[in-house]
C-alpha cells in the first residue's frame, strides 16, 4: 500500500475530468473486501492526516484568498479540525467498527446474532465554499474510516482551494481510492447522474433538493448538511457580558458565513438593553475600532454574496446599533448589530449567511418558541438562561438539529457529538462514532447451528401438542414469564424428540 502515493505521472491532469471519472475501480476496491481490513483504513486515513498537514501553509494560503479568511481563522476552523478529526477516527477505528453481538430470541436459540458495519461502496461527498477544506476533509475521512472509496466534489466559489485539493488528492491517493472531480452546476449535475453508494452533501436546501432527487434515481441513500436560521434566546438571568462575546463570536467568525452561526437573536425585553450594549463592546473589544482594519475579520466570499447581504441590510428596517458599513470593492461588511427589525424583512425570512445580526425583542420564552417552531427546524438552537423551566421548555418545545446552553457554534467540535440537522435543516450526521456508523451499511447476520434442528418448532405440520404449545406461547399479548416459557419449551421440544 502506497504510503505517499506518487503514481501521478507528470503530465497528467491532476483533476479527473469528468469522462475519466473511473467509479468501476473505486467500486472494485470495496467489492474485492480488501478495504474491510482496519489496515487499509489507517493507511489511508493516515494519508489524508499527511496530505493536510504537509501542505498546510498552501491551504491556508487557498483559504485566505478564495473566501478572505484570517490566517489563524483558516487554521482553527479547517485545517485544525481536520486532522482532529482524523485522529479521532484512527484512535477509535477498532471500539467503533466493532461488531455488536444482540441476544437471540429463545424460540431461535441456540445460535448467536449480531450487526456488523460493512463499507457501503463508493462515496460522493460534494462541499459547500463557506469551509471548503474541512467540510470536504471530514466527511472522506468518514468515508475512509468505514471502508469506502471517495469522490470528491470541492465547491467551485473557492477556486483556489479546490484545485488545490485536485492536484494533492493524486498525490497521497492511488485513483482506486479517491478521486476528484472539480467544477460547478453543469460537472456536479453530470456526477451525479452516475449511481454512488452514498452521497453526502453540504451545502444549501434549494441544492439539497436537487442532490436528492438525482440520488432517487438510484436509490442512493443522502447525508444531507444544510443550512437555515439558527436562532439565539437570551434573557437576564445570564451573564450578559459573556453572552454577547459567545454570540458575537459565533455570528462573526468567518464573517458570519458559518451554517451554525447564530442567525439572529431572540431576547426577552429586561435583558434588551444591556444585551445590546454588550453585543456592541463585544464588537468593539473583538474587532477594534475600525474593524476594516482588524486582522481578526474574514471578507464576503464575492460580489454576489455581498449584493445580497448589503441589500437585506438595506431592508432590515429598525436600528443600526453597531456597523452597518460595507464596500463591495473590498467585499467588506462591518460586524453589524441591528435592533427592532422588521420581522416580515426579508432577512428574517432567509438564512442570513454574513455578518449581520437582527435581535428582536420577545415578552417571554414562550413567545421566543412560538416564533421557533412557526418556521423549518433549524441546524442549531442556542439558549442563553439559568433557569431551568426556561431551558426545560425549549428542550421540550422545540426540534433542531443540535443545541447548546450558553455557548454558540463550539459544539460543532465536540467529535463525540454527532452533528446533522432535522427537516428542512437536514438528514443524518456525522463527525466520530456518527460518521462510520452513517457511511456504512449495517448487515445483520443471525449464525444458526443445523443441529439440533430446534428450528422444527415452526415446521408444519402444527398438530396435537406442537400446536397447541406454538399457539399458546405466541398469542399476542401474552404475558411472557420466563416459568411458563420454559415449561411450555420444554414440552414442545419432547414432542419433537418423540417424534424424531
Ligand atoms: P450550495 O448549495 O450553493 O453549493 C454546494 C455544492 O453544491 C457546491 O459544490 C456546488 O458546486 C454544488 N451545486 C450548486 N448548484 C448545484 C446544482 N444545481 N446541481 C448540483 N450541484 C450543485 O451551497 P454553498 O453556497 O456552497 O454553501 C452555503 C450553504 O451551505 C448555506 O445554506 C449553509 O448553511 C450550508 N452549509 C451547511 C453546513 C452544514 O454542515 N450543515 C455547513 C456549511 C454550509
Amino acid at each position: 500500500m502506497p504510503s505517499h502515493h506518487t503514481g501521478a505521472p507528470s503530465g497528467t491532469p491532476a483533476v479527473t475530468p469528468l469522462d475519466r471519472l473511473d467509479l468501476g475501480a473505486l467500486r472494485r476496491t470495496v467489492t474485492s473486501g480488501v478495504s474491510a481490513d482496519l489496515r487499509w483504513r489507517r493507511a489511508h486515513l493516515g494519508a489524508l492526516r499527511r496530505l493536510v498537514v504537509e501542505h498546510e501553509a498552501e491551504l491556508l494560503d487557498a483559504l485566505v484568498a478564495d473566501v478572505g479568511k484570517p490566517r489563524l481563522e483558516a487554521r482553527l476552523t479547517e485545517t485544525y479540525v481536520s486532522v482532529e478529526e482524523i485522529d479521532q477516527l484512527l484512535a477509535h477505528l477498532e471500539e467503533w467498527t466493532a461488531p455488536r453481538q444482540v441476544s437471540l430470541p429463545l424460540m431461535l436459540r441456540p445460535g448467536s446474532a449480531h450487526v456488523e458495519l460493512q463499507p457501503k461502496g463508493v462515496v460522493l461527498v460534494i462541499g459547500p465554499w463557506n469551509y471548503p477544506l474541512n467540510l470536504l476533509v471530514s466527511p472522506v475521512a468518514g468515508a475512509l474510516a468505514a471502508g469506502n472509496t471517495v469522490v470528491l466534489k470541492p465547491s467551485e466559489h473557492a477556486p483556489r482551494l479546490a484545485a488545490l485539493v485536485g492536484r494533492l488528492v493524486p498525490l497521497y491517493f492511488p485513483a482506486d481510492v479517491a478521486q476528484v472531480v472539480t467544477g460547478g452546476v453543469e460537472e456536479t449535475t453530470a456526477v451525479l447522474e452516475h449511481r454512488f453508494d452514498h452521497i453526502f452533501f453540504t451545502g444549501s436546501d434549494r441544492v439539497g433538493r436537487i442532490v436528492m432527487r438525482a440520488a432517487a434515481e438510484h436509490l442512493t441513500p443522502v447525508t444531507l448538511e444544510l443550512g437555515g436560521k439558527s436562532p439565539t434566546f437570551v434573557d437576564d438571568s445570564v451573564d450578559l457580558a459573556v453572552a454577547a462575546r459567545r454570540i458575537v463570536w459565533g455570528k462573526f467568525t468567518n464573517a458570519g458565513q458559518t451554517c451554525v452561526a447564530p442567525d439572529h437573536v431572540l431576547v426577552t425585553r429586561p435583558a434588551r438593553d444591556r444585551l445590546l450594549t454588550e453585543l456592541a463592546a463585544a464588537v468593539h473589544e473583538f474587532f477594534g475600532d475600525d474593524p476594516r482594519t482588524s486582522p481578526d475579520l474574514g471578507r464576503i466570499v464575492d460580489a454576489g454574496q455581498h449584493a445580497r447581504l448589503v441589500e437585506l441590510l438595506r431592508s432590515a428596517g429598525g436600528t443600526v446599533v453597531v456597523g452597518g458599513q460595507h464596500d463591495a470593492g473590498d467585499r467588506y461588511l462591518a460586524p453589524t448589530v441591528l435592533a427592532d427589525v422588521d420581522p416580515e424583512a426579508p432577512i428574517m425570512q432567509e438564512e442570513i449567511f454574513g455578518p449581520v445580526l437582527p435581535v428582536l425583542t420577545v415578552a417571554d420564552h414562550d413567545e421566543a418558541i412560538g416564533m421557533i417552531t412557526s418556521r423549518a427546524h433549524p441546524l442549531a438552537l442556542y439558549v442563553f438562561s439559568e433557569q431551568d423551566d426556561v431551558r426545560a421548555a425549549f428542550a421540550l418545545g422545540t426540534t433542531s438539529g443540535g443545541m447548546a446552553y450558553g455557548a454558540t457554534v463550539v459544539h460543532f467540535g465536540v467529535t463525540q457529538l454527532p452533528f446533522g440537522g432535522v427537516g428542512a435543516s437536514g438528514m443524518g450526521s456525522y463527525h466520530g462514532r456518527a460518521s462510520v456508523e452513517e457511511l456504512s451499511h449495517h448487515r445483520s447476520v443471525l449464525d444458526k447451528p443445523l443441529g439440533p434442528d430446534t428450528l422444527r418448532v415452526l415446521y408444519p405440520p402444527f398438530d396435537g401438542l406442537k400446536g397447541r404449545v406454538v399457539g399458546a406461547a405466541t398469542a399476542p399479548g401474552r404475558p411472557r414469564r420466563p416459568a411458563v416459557l420454559l415449561r411450555e419449551g420444554l414440552a414442545a421440544l419432547r414432542g419433537i424428540v418423540r417424534r424424531g
